[in-house]
C-alpha cells in the first residue's frame, strides 16, 4: 500500500511537471507566433433571417504552426487564457479585425460589424476600452462596424464591474452581443442592466431545435426574451435549411453557420461578399 502510495504520488508530480512543462513550451510558441504572424483569422458570415442580407463577419482565430500545422482555438485559448498570453493575443484579434474590417469597407464591401470574441481575462484584467478604441482609431474603422462577444461567465464574474465597463464601451458607439446565451449561470435580472445589443443562441440549443420540444422551447423563448427586452438575437451552428426555416419563422433575426458558410479565410471571404450579393 505504501509503495503504491508511492507510486501514485511520483505519477502526480510528474504529470503536474509535464503540464508545466507543456504550458511553458506553448507559451513560448505564442510569443513567436505573434511575432512570426503565425496567428490568422479566419471569418464567419452572418445573415439576416429578414432579408437575407450579410449582417456581419465573425472573426475566428486559427494558428499556423510551423511543425504542429493548423490548431484550432479549443486547443490554446484556455492555455492562452491560463498563461495570461490572451491578453496579447486578444489585442492582436482586436486589431486585425479592426483593419479587416477598415479594409473591405474602402473595398466597397457591405458586410456590417465584425464581431470580435473577448475572453474573460482581457475584459477584467486589462484596460479593454482603452484597447478598443485604439484599435478603432489606428485602423479609422468608424465604431457601427465592430462588435464584441462576451460570454455570459465572462458577465457575470463581477457584475458591477462588467455593468460599468459594458457601458463605457456601449460609449464608443461599438456593438456588444452576449455570446453561447444560455450555456452559462447568468440570472436573468441582470440582463436588462446590460448596455447590450444581442443575444446569441448556443449552438447546442440550435441543434436541438427539431430534435425534441425542449430545444425548440429554449430557442423561441430567448427569442421572445431577447425582443421583449429590445434586443436582436442570432442563431449560431446552424446546419440545416430545416433549421433555418425554423429559425426565420419565429422571427430569429440573424443566422450563421455552416448552412450559410463555415468561417472563410480572408481571400474567400471577400468572395463569399462578390458571389452572395450577385446571388
Ligand atoms: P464560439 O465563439 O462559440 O465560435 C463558434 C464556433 O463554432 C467556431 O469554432 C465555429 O467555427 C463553429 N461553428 C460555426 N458554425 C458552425 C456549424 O454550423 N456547425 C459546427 N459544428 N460548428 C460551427 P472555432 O472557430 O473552432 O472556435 C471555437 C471557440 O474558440 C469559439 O467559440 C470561441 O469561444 C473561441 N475563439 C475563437 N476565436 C477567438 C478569439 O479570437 N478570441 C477568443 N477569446 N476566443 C476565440
Ligand atoms: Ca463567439
Ligand atoms: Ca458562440
Ligand atoms: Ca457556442
Amino acid at each position: 500500500v505504501k509503495a503504491q502510495g508511492k507510486n501514485s504520488f511520483q505519477f502526480y508530480t510528474k504529470e503536474i511537471n509535464n503540464r508545466a512543462v507543456e504550458l511553458l513550451v506553448l507559451e513560448n510558441d505564442m510569443h513567436k507566433a505573434i511575432k512570426d504572424q503565425d496567428f490568422i483569422l479566419y471569418y464567419q458570415p452572418q445573415i439576416s433571417l429578414k432579408d437575407l442580407s450579410i449582417v456581419g463577419v465573425e472573426s475566428l482565430i486559427r494558428w499556423h504552426h510551423p511543425k504542429k500545422g493548423m490548431i484550432p482555438p479549443a486547443d490554446f485559448i484556455p492555455l492562452a487564457e491560463e498563461s495570461g498570453m490572451i491578453i496579447e493575443i486578444g489585442e492582436w484579434v482586436l486589431m486585425e479585425s479592426c483593419r479587416q474590417a477598415k479594409e473591405w469597407l474602402d473595398k466597397g464591401y457591405h458586410f456590417g460589424r465584425i464581431a470580435v470574441n473577448l475572453s474573460a481575462k482581457q475584459f477584467h484584467r486589462s484596460n479593454i476600452t482603452q484597447q478598443v478604441k485604439a484599435a478603432l482609431e489606428s485602423h479609422q474603422l468608424p465604431p457601427e462596424h465592430l462588435e464584441l462577444e462576451i460570454t455570459e461567465s465572462i458577465a457575470i464574474e463581477n457584475i458591477d464591474v462588467t455593468i460599468e465597463t459594458l457601458k463605457e464601451l456601449k460609449s464608443l458607439g461599438i456593438h456588444l452581443s452576449i455570446d453561447d446565451f444560455g450555456t452559462g449561470y447568468s440570472s436573468l435580472s441582470y440582463l436588462k442592466r446590460f448596455s447590450i445589443d444581442k443575444l446569441k443562441i448556443d449552438k447546442s440549443f440550435v441543434d436541438d431545435i427539431l430534435i425534441d420540444d425542449g430545444g425548440a422551447a429554449i430557442a423561441t423563448s430567448t427569442i421572445a426574451l431577447a425582443h421583449q427586452m429590445g434586443l436582436k438575437v442570432i442563431a449560431e451552428g446552424v446546419e440545416t435549411s430545416d433549421q433555418c426555416a425554423f429559425l426565420q419563422s419565429h422571427q430569429c433575426d440573424e443566422a450563421q453557420g455552416y448552412h450559410i458558410s463555415r468561417p472563410l479565410n480572408s481571400s474567400d471571404t471577400q468572395t463569399f461578399f462578390d458571389q452572395y450579393n450577385k446571388q
